[in-house]
Order: structure tokens, then sequence, then C-alpha cells
């Protein structure tokens, strides 16, 4: 494995006077799926919040290709090369599929780069191309969730963060999902992956950290956390 192409050192996010991130740091190399495991509460969607810069930390700072974006606009996050999957999907319901994945090529201009982004996207999600002219809110939530993340390749990002892509699935498209996350990483794409299953994450990823009450407690090797006591006492049932 290479670089980090993200690093989070020492960060410290807050809802006001509610310390959600205490000082947190880890990173993501070129090429890795990392997972971020943690009870509800322990601040995973914080942290991609954070990153993403739609929430400044208090302390800290976020590294991005050696670069600070801790306190850049998202917007400017986003077109610098991290492409963000939120938590519920947020795609847009009234517009259709295709002009969905449109709304996700903003950095682009050029038709025949969104074309073959596009292609790139229903590729990767054939029931995509099967449901293109279908409205986003009309969609199963196993193929919002398709949507969701056609929407992020679109823009050719370097960095997919995932928020808890496996919610509220039927176990059938949890493996679709999963299969797609883990086709995604072969063909080069870093992923940080936060996930409710934390058995199916640290399967398919090369390293996980664990994070409680705002703190990072554990790290390891998908393997060595999936053999860890704590771990599988507390989150692996
Ligand atoms: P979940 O799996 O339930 O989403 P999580 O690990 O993603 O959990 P966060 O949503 O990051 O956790 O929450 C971390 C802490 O920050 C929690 O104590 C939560 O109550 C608090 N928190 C999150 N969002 C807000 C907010 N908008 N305002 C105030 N407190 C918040």
């Amino acid at each position: 494995m290479s670089k980090p192409i993200l690093e989070i050192k020492n960060v410290d996010t807050h809802y006001g006077k509610i310390h959600a991130l205490k000082g947190i740091s880890f990173e993501v190399k070129e090429g890795e799926i990392v997972t971020l495991i943690g009870s509800n509460g322990a601040g995973k969607t914080t942290t991609l919040n954070t990153i993403s810069s739609l929430l400044k930390p208090t302390k800290g700072e976020v590294l991005f290709k050696e670069q600070t974006i801790s306190r850049i606009p998202p917007h400017l996050v986003a077109e610098g090369g991290i492409a963000h999957v939120p938590e519920g999907r947020k795609i847009f319901p009234r517009m259709t599929v295709e002009e969905n994945l449109e709304m996700g090529a903003f950095r682009f201009k050029d038709s025949s780069k969104i074309k073959k982004n596009m292609d790139y996207a229903f590729e990767m999600f054939p029931r995509l191309l099967e449901r293109r002219k279908q409205k986003g809110g009309t969609l199963s939530g196993g193929e919002q969730q398709m949507l969701a993340m056609g929407r992020a390749l679109m823009s050719q990002p370097a960095l997919l963060l995932l928020d808890e892509p496996s919610m509220g699935l039927a176990p059938l498209l949890v493996e679709v999902i999963f299969k797609a996350i883990q086709k995604l990483n072969q063909e080069g794409m870093t992923i940080l992956l936060v996930e409710q299953n934390a058995h199916k994450a640290l399967k398919i990823a090369h390293r996980g950290y664990v994070l409680q009450t705002g703190s990072m407690v554990l790290t390891g090797t998908g393997d060595e956390l999936l053999q860890n006591d704590m771990v599988r006492e507390a989150y692996l049932g």
C-alpha cells in the first residue's frame, strides 16, 4: 500500500457544547478500503461530515493529498476529489435516475466525459440503466443506494466516503452493495466506509478503526479486528 491520501490529525468536533469527536487521528492510504465501526452515537457520521467539511473541526486538521482541507467550503472539498455518499442517500426524488447522475458530474462540462462516467455508473449498477428514466423517489431503498453511489462516481473522485450504505436493505441487496464496494476498490477506488454491519465491513476492509464515544480506541487489519475479543463482544454479536 502506498502513501496516505487522507490524514485526520487530532481532530475535535463540537455541536455547540456537545463534544462529538475528541482528538481522533487516523489515515486512509491510496487503494485501501478502511472502515470505521462503532455504536450508535460514537461519532462515525460526524467524522465523515468533518472530512467533507460540512462540519468544521474545533481543533486539529484534515489533510487530503497532503493539503489541509479542514477549513475550506464543502463544494471545494468535493471539487478536489472527495465524494460523500451520505447516510440516508439524499437522492433527488423528483429527478430521474439520469438527471440524478448528471447532478454528480458538477466537476465536468465536457459532455463526452459525463457520458463516459454515466456508462461507468451503469456498468457498476446495471439496475440503474434499466431504471434510467424513472424518478429517484420511486426506486427501492437498494436502488436509491446504487443511485447515490453512482452519482458519487460521476465526479470521478479520488476518495469515496460511504455512510452506512447497507442501512435498511434486504440481505440480497446488502450483498449487491458490498460486492460493488469491493469491485470499485479493485478498480482503484480508495474508500472510507462507515458501517453498522461491522462483520461485513471488516471482511472487505484492509484496515479498520473502532470509534467509541468520540475517541478512537482500537485499530488493526480487518482480520485482526474480526478476531479481537472486544470487537467480537461489542460489535459482532
Ligand atoms: P449513528 O450510527 O447513530 O448515526 P454515529 O456514530 O454516526 O451514530 P454521530 O451521528 O456522528 O454518531 O453522533 C455523534 C454524537 O454527536 C452523538 O452524541 C450525537 O448525539 C451528537 N450529534 C450528532 N449530530 C448532532 C447535531 N446535529 N446536534 C447535536 N448533537 C449531534
